[in-house]
C-alpha cells in the first residue's frame, strides 16, 4: 500500500503539487492522468525518491520512506519512462539484470532470471538476449525497459508515459501485455499518461490531476458515469464508446445461466467486475467465456465473449 499525506512540491514560489493525499492499494493498478504541466511524473518521482517532496510524507505498507535510503528504497520499485534509458553499449540481456546485479544476485539466478523476463515480455531469449538497444524496435526496447523495470521482482512498478513515443498499434499491444503481466504478477502498478483511452483500459483506479490536485479518484465506471466537474466530463468527452461501456457495464449486468458442468481449473469472474476486466481475462487465458461466482465463491452463472461482442454499441 501507498500512501501520500498532504504531499506538496515548490520550485521556488510555484506549485508543482499541492497538498495531495492519496492511498493506492496493494495490487492496485492506478493510472495518474491529467494535461502537461499538471504534477504527474513530480508525483510518482516523490514515491521514489528521485523527487524529495517539500512538504508532507509518503508510506509504503506504513513505513515512511523519508526514513530509507534512496538507493535502497529505488531497487524494491521498478521504474520505467517514456525514454527507456537502456544502457546503448550494453546488452538487452545486461540492461535487465542491473538491479539484480546490483543486489548481489548469483550470476546463474540472474541469468533464468532474465530468460524468464524476456518470455514474459514475448521476445525469444535466443533472438533477443545478445542484441544491443540499436538493434531493437521501438517497441522491443520498450518491452526492455519493462522487463528491466520488473527484474527484481519489485512489489511496485512506477510507469512513466512509458508508451508515450510509440505508434498505435506497438501501444495497445504493450498495453494488453501490461494487462496480461497485471493479471499474472499482481503489483502495485503506478501509470502515468495524458490519454483517456489510455488511463480506462488499464486502471482499476484513475486519479486526474490538474494544477497540482487530485480533482477525482475513482474507478474507472465511477469516473465515465459521475464525472465529478467539467474537466473530467470534458476528458472523458472524447472517449469512444466501446470501450466506455466496457468500462461502466459490469458482468453481472450479462451475467448468463451456468451451462453444466463447468471446468474446474478456470479463473473466475466476479459479478462486479467490468466487462473490460472479463475481456482482459478471456483474451489472457485465451477462451471464450468464463464462469462468473459471487463473493462467497458460488458460481451463479458464466459469461461469453459472444454476450459482450452484442452488447457493443
Ligand atoms: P506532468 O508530468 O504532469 O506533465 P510535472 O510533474 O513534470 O508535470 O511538472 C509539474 C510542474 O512543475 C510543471 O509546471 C513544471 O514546469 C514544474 N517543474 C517540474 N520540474 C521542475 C523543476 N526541476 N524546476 C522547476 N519547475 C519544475
Ligand atoms: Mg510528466
Amino acid at each position: 500500500m501507498i500512501e501520500l499525506d498532504q504531499v506538496s512540491k515548490h520550485y521556488g514560489d510555484s506549485i508543482a503539487v499541492n497538498s495531495l493525499s492519496l492511498t493506492i492499494q496493494a495490487g492496485d493498478f492506478c493510472v495518474f492522468i491529467g494535461t502537461s504541466g499538471c504534477g504527474k511524473s513530480t508525483t510518482l518521482r516523490m514515491i521514489n525518491r528521485l523527487i524529495e517532496p517539500s512538504h508532507g510524507h509518503i508510506r509504503i505498507d506504513g513505513e515512511d520512506i523519508a526514513g530509507l535510503r534512496p538507493e535502497l528504497l529505488r531497487r524494491r520499485i521498478g521504474y520505467a519512462i517514456q525514454s527507456i534509458g537502456l544502457f546503448p553499449h550494453w546488452t538487452v540481456a545486461r540492461n535487465i539484470a542491473v538491479v539484480p546485479q546490483l543486489l548481489g544476485w548469483e550470476p546463474q539466478r540472474i541469468r533464468q532470471r532474465v530468460h524468464q523476463l524476456l518470455e514474459l515480455l514475448h521476445l525469444d531469449p535466443a533472438q533477443f538476449a545478445d542484441k544491443l538497444p540499436a538493434q531493437l524496435s521501438g517497441g522491443q526496447a520498450q518491452r526492455v525497459g519493462v522487463a528491466r523495470a520488473l527484474a527484481a521482482d519489485p512489489n511496485i512498478l512506477l510507469m512513466d508515459e512509458p508508451f508515450g513515443a510509440l505508434d498505435p498499434i506497438t501501444r495497445e499491444s504493450l498495453q494488453a501485455e501490461m494487462l496480461r503481466i497485471q493479471a499474472e504478477l499482481h503489483k502495485t502498478i503506478v501509470f502515468v499518461t495524458h490519454d483517456i483511452d489510455e488511463a480506462l483500459k488499464l486502471g482499476n483506479r484513475i486519479v486526474v490531476m490538474d494544477q497540482g490536485r487530485i480533482i477525482q479518484n475513482a474507478s474507472p465506471q465511477q469516473l465515465v458515469q459521475h464525472p465529478a466537474n467539467d474537466f473530467v466530463a470534458n476528458l472523458i468527452g472524447q472517449q469512444d464508446r466501446g470501450l466506455k461501456a466496457a468500462a461502466c457495464t459490469t458482468v453481472a449486468e450479462l451475467l448468463q445461466p451456468a451451462r453444466m458442468p463447468l471446468p474446474s481449473d478456470q479463473p473466475r469472474l466476479h459479478g462486479s467486475d467490468s466487462l473490460k476486466l472479463a475481456v482482459s481475462q478471456m483474451l489472457w487465458h485465451k477462451v471464450d467465456c468464463l464462469p462468473v461466482c459471487d463473493d462467497s465463491g458460488q458460481v451463479i452463472g458464466e459469461l461469453s465473449m459472444q454476450r459482450i461482442l452484442e452488447q457493443q454499441p
